[in-house]
């Protein structure tokens, strides 16, 4: 690589990452290193963050958009711990200003803050021209944390382990998606915590099994039946913890929608429409209700991490 630059210049890296939401998410055992034992269906999204990688001196990261007053702009970034990684790995100065311009509700259940992870990485890569190999940096990604790894992928994926072994879904057409965002954040171990007592307590429903009949409805492409077959083992878990998202759910069944589902740990919750008018609908409906902080409408499967700037 080229000498570092000694002040900001250029306009750097920007990269585009999606959101994820679980169609499919079965909590199984808790395993010796203390997380769960993972089978999930990932569909990637269009409500995307954007982090830009631009040259500077040492390691910089700034945060705005959605719920940017939360997000840390030190090393607790993931964002910070994912260029200091590559860094590492590629044996190359940690030299970045990270500018992360976030769409993705902040511990919303919507792995946001892997997304950045994720688009650092590339972003990162393309800036220093590590030319790391795509595995190396999907075990980058696994070894940041066990939703790294898919963004980086994108598309649609059955994930295993800790969520982190990714097999790529066959799926037909789109689905259309209306989310609705809270006003509060779910901290994704409270909600692990909450179903591990609420098992203890013989209060919690059988693990789901596995995922076939969604597989099959997506390679279809059949939202009606996709929709019915929407599982998540967190969801009686996030309802506890904020029970007013039964309103909220109940209010997008009321209102129309195929189904509708708590986003991974919540507190955002995922509403399946037939097509993007009923999304659109649906959207300004529940808005209108006041059973949420606001909406946004989304498609899915779009691709993973990519670089556009
Ligand atoms: P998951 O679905 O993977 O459980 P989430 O979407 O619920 O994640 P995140 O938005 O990833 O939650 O953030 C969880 C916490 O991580 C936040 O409360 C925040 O303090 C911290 N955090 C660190 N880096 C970031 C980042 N780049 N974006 C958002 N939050 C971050």
């Amino acid at each position: 690589m080229g000498p570092v630059p000694s002040v900001e210049s250029g306009p750097g890296v920007r990269v585009r990452v999606p959101a994820k939401v679980n169609l499919h998410l079965g909590v199984r055992d808790l395993r010796d290193d203390g997380f769960h034992e993972l089978v999930t269906v990932f569909q990637a999204i269009d409500l995307a963050d954007e982090v830009t990688a631009r040259p500077a001196v040492g390691l910089t990261v700034r945060v705005s958009g959605e719920g940017s007053a939360h997000v840390p702009t030190d090393p607790q970034n993931i964002a910070w711990r994912a260029a200091a990684m590559l860094a590492e790995h590629a044996h190359v100065p940690p030299d970045a200003l990270l500018d992360i311009t976030k769409a993705i509700p902040v511990a919303g259940g919507m792995a946001g803050g892997s997304a950045d992870a994720a688009a650092t990485l590339v972003a990162c890569a393309t800036l220093w021209r590590t030319r790391t190999s795509r595995a190396d940096l999907l075990d980058l990604a696994a070894r940041l944390g066990s939703d790294v790894a898919f963004p980086l992928l994108g598309g649609t994926a059955l994930g295993t382990g800790r969520g982190e072994v990714l097999t790529p879904a066959l799926t037909t057409g789109r689905l259309h998606w209306v989310l609705a965002l809270a006003a509060f954040g779910i901290s994704a171990g409270d909600a692990y915590r909450e179903l591990d007592r609420q098992r203890a307590a013989g209060d919690a429903r059988q693990p789901a099994g596995r995922p076939e009949v969604l597989l099959d409805a997506l390679r279809a492409g059949d939202p009606h039946r996709a929709g019915a077959a929407l599982t998540n083992d967190l969801q009686p878990a996030a309802l506890a913890l904020a029970p007013s998202l039964r309103r909220t759910l109940t209010a997008g069944a009321d209102l129309g929608a195929i189904a509708g589902i708590v986003c991974g740990s919540g507190p955002t919750c995922a509403f399946l429409c037939a097509d993007a008018r009923a999304a659109n609908r649906l959207a300004a409906s529940l808005a209108a209700e006041g059973v949420c902080r606001t909406t946004r409408v989304a498609v899915g499967p779009v691709p993973g991490a990519r670089v556009v700037g």
